[in-house]
């Protein structure tokens, strides 16, 4: 899917019902479906709608989801383009694919515009570790730029965009009139953490004795990307089992793989 340079979805169907946790950030983003499905209401006193905001927190946690559930929500089309397409197979068309990008969202105004990993073209000039030339990311940040600056107040095009390293991000993204509003994209705690089993939970066949705290309690720092990966792998393993249903012992096989997962991913890191 990485091949494609965006991913519409007309009336994408994920809603805030399947981002378990999360409330102050799904609370935070209602506003901006509020704007996107009456733009009208909230200009009519002269207003502007933000055309911005920057979804921060780690790998994982639902920021794609949420952005999607934005989408959702509001019955908009959702655009989607990650920061490290530019890094791997946009190299010398950056700026022109930004431009694409924002002339086809506005051509479907509403629509939201989501940037995964956008520090990838945003991180600080002089901080590079682009594998382009530094001037190419340059071009593309700057095109960014100068489309959200060009948006008339009344183009309903709202960019959300995803980063685990808003520290590193150029101050210009920051400014008024561009991502101005940071929304916090946490780890799930124990009780977000069940529901967000309660989520991936309900397309599987599980044992009725099941207990959902014990999972959450089993799970400390696990992401929801983590969770969504338990639910599956012991649903598999479960299967290879020939079990009727997934009990206990094969969330907790499950468990240990992913944790094994994370182990070995760590030590590549460091
Ligand atoms: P990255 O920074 O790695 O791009 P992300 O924050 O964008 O991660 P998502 O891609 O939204 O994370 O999450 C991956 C998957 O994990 C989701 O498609 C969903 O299945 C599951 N997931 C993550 N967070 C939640 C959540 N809060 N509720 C339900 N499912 C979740």
């Amino acid at each position: 899917s990485k091949a494609k340079l965006f991913d519409e979805k007309i009336n994408t169907r994920v809603t805030f019902k399947d981002v378990a946790g999360l409330e102050g950030a799904k609370e935070e983003v209602q506003e901006i479906v509020e704007f996107l499905k009456s733009p009208e209401k909230y200009t009519s006193l002269g207003g502007k709608i933000p055309k911005g905001a920057l979804l921060v927190g780690p790998p994982g946690t639902g920021k794609t989801l949420l952005a999607k559930a934005v989408a959702g929500e509001a019955k908009v089309p959702f655009f989607s383009l990650s920061g490290s397409d530019f890094v791997e197979m946009f190299v010398g068309v950056g700026a022109s694919r930004v431009r694409d990008l924002f002339k086809q969202a506005k051509d479907k105004s509403p629509a939201i515009i989501f940037i995964d990993e956008i520090d990838a073209i945003g991180r600080a000039r002089g901080k590079n570790n682009f594998t382009g030339s530094n001037d190419e990311r340059e071009n593309t940040l700057n095109q960014l730029l100068t489309e959200m600056d060009g948006f008339g107040t009344n183009t309903n095009v709202i960019v959300l965009a995803a980063t685990n390293r808003a520290d590193i991000l150029d101050k210009a993204l920051m400014r008024a009139g561009r991502f101005d509003r940071q929304i916090y994209v946490d780890l799930p705690d124990l009780r977000e953490r069940k529901e967000i089993f309660e989520v991936h939970l309900r397309p599987i066949k599980t044992s009725e004795t099941l207990d959902l705290d014990f999972l959450a309690k089993q799970t400390p720092g696990f992401s929801g990307a983590d969770i969504a990966n338990v639910c599956n792998e012991a649903a598999l393993i479960a299967a290879r089992n020939g079990k009727k249903a997934v009990d206990r012992q094969d969330f907790l096989d499950a468990v240990d793989r992913i944790v094994g997962g994370l182990e070995k991913k760590n030590k590549i890191i460091t």
